[in-house]
């Protein structure tokens, strides 16, 4: 075991502050990571704050993040795919069995036996698992992504949760050209998904609550913004959308969204709210539409999101932070103040 110097919370309510974290020394299959840059996911607020204690109660102290990147310190004797030096990315997953129907197909984000990067059982260290917000982390390796070498790190970070997140259900519901294609909520995961929308050549529209992100909507890419809160600009669209993603991460109406639908049209929730959302059935009945969810992406998916990213120079729009600014980050995420994700120099740890 040796030291990482970290920023955790104690309880739901403290703030950030500077700790120190034991992190296991690389074994076999293991690479040692600096972490050069870590996104701030919403989920991480949600964490931190204990928001989801009926379904991942939160161990403290807590150190979250889990969009992370760095460059390879250490490798273990096993180790093939890295070496010291080189670029890594780790995302929301540390390990999983590797035995399972879903691993097997590389669909890891639905294995029984997953560890998450943070607050969660650690089989290493017999605690719970300590996230991005850190100077160094261990990963085993098959859970250690490649970076292509074209794209700024700091805005890279992100594409380990909010790009994934927001690629994958795309992929699955097939988003191509030709489609329309609504995105909810223009935060982090809701701005990758206009990124990616476009890329794959749907019509991309935008649904905010927040008039002042239109202009950044058309530049990120979309073809229509929509006032959300503008029951005639909603109406407007009514029954013309094959896909749309619900990025949103408070209560909102999503039977809105639902009636937006073509006949057999899906909606797939991404956001994770902290209170249940009502639905209304007869949207789904009425157009035979589909309302589904989807969790981050597995390894293969992942990567090759990256490479889709790196082929497209596709990263994420970030505002570049030290980590003394954490709480201050999380407190201009709750109120919206951020184009479109922060993105911690972990340089800023090397002084605490
Ligand atoms: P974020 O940056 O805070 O963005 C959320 C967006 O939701 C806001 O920018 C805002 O967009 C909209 N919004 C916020 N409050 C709202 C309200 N009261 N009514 C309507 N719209 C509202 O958060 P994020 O990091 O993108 O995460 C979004 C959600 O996804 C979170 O709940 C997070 O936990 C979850 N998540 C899920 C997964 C997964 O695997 N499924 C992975 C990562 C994150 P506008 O200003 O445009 O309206
Ligand atoms: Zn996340």
């Amino acid at each position: 075991m040796y030291k990482a110097k970290a920023y955790s919370v104690t309880s739901a309510t403290s703030p950030f502050a500077s700790t120190t974290i034991a992190r296991r020394d690389p074994i076999e299959h293991d690479v040692q990571i600096e972490i050069l840059f870590c996104g701030i996911c919403h989920s991480d607020l949600h964490q931190a704050r204990n928001e989801w204690s009926g379904v991942m109660p939160t161990v403290y102290p807590c150190v979250p993040g889990h969009e992370i990147v760095g460059r390879v310190t250490k490798v273990g004797s096993a180790v093939t795919r890295f070496k010291p030096g080189d670029l890594a990315a780790v995302g929301c997953l540390v390990d999983s069995d590797g035995t399972c129907p879903e691993c097997k197909a590389g669909f890891e984000q639905f294995c029984p036996n997953q560890t998450l990067t943070y607050n969660f059982p650690d089989k290493h260290t017999g605690g719970v698992t300590y996230g991005g917000y850190s100077d160094s982390i261990v990963v085993t390796e098959r859970f250690v992504l490649r970076v292509p070498s074209n794209l700024d790190l700091a805005g890279t970070a992100p594409l380990l949760c909010a790009g994934i997140t927001t690629y994958s259900p795309m992929r699955h519901w097939g988003v191509t050209k030709g489609k329309k294609v609504g995105v909810v909520g223009l935060g982090g995961l809701g701005h990758m998904g206009v990124k990616f929308a476009h890329a794959f050549g749907a019509h991309t529209v935008v649904f905010t609550t927040s008039p002042r992100k239109k202009d950044d909507a058309l530049r990120l890419g979309a073809d229509e913004v929509v006032l959300s809160r503008n029951a005639d600009e909603m109406a407007k669209q009514a029954g013309s959308f094959d896909f749309i993603l619900d990025a949103v991460a408070a209560e909102h109406d999503i039977n809105a969204y639902i009636s937006l639908l073509r006949r057999d049209g899906n909606i797939t929730v991404v956001g994770a709210p902290e209170k249940p959302l009502p639905l209304s059935v007869f949207g789904l009945i009425m157009g035979r539409r589909s309302l589904s969810g989807s969790p981050i992406g597995g390894l293969p998916e992942t990567q090759e999101m990256l490479d889709f990213c790196g082929k497209h120079n596709i990263t994420a729009d970030v505002e570049v932070i030290p980590i003394q600014k954490v709480n201050e980050a999380y407190e201009r995420l709750l109120k919206q103040d951020v184009k479109y994700r922060f993105s911690i120099d972990m340089a800023s740890l090397k002084s605490e």
